[in-house]
């Protein structure tokens, strides 16, 4: 799979653990905060000027998000990312965890 879609897929899996922990509305459906911000972060995957060349967000000089949007990945990063570890020992997700701290 291609860098970019392994980051969607990965962020989209950590918001959807989030959300279903801090604002469950009893469905699978993410409230409408947490759907906001995904759709920003796969907008700011779309637009990476990096595209699929580099290996990873960490190594990269440009910092995309805004400092609003930035904090509140961490946040769901720092909550997410210990348990999905768990179930998911995939090295992208060490990677995008790593990036955020
Ligand atoms: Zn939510």
């Amino acid at each position: 799979m291609e860098r970019i879609e392994q980051e969607k897929k990965t962020v989209g899996e950590m918001i959807a653990i989030y959300c279903r922990k801090h604002h469950s509305r009893g469905g699978n459906d993410l409230c409408d905060e947490c759907r906001a911000l995904l759709d920003y972060a796969h907008r700011r995957l779309d637009r990476c000027p990096k595209g699929n060349g580099k290996s990873s967000c960490r190594k990269c000089e440009i910092h995309c998000y805004s400092p609003e949007n930035r904090e509140k990945i961490r946040k769901i990063m720092r909550y997410v990312g210990p348990r999905m570890l768990f179930y998911h020992p995939l090295s992208a997700i060490r990677h995008l965890i790593s990036e955020m701290k």
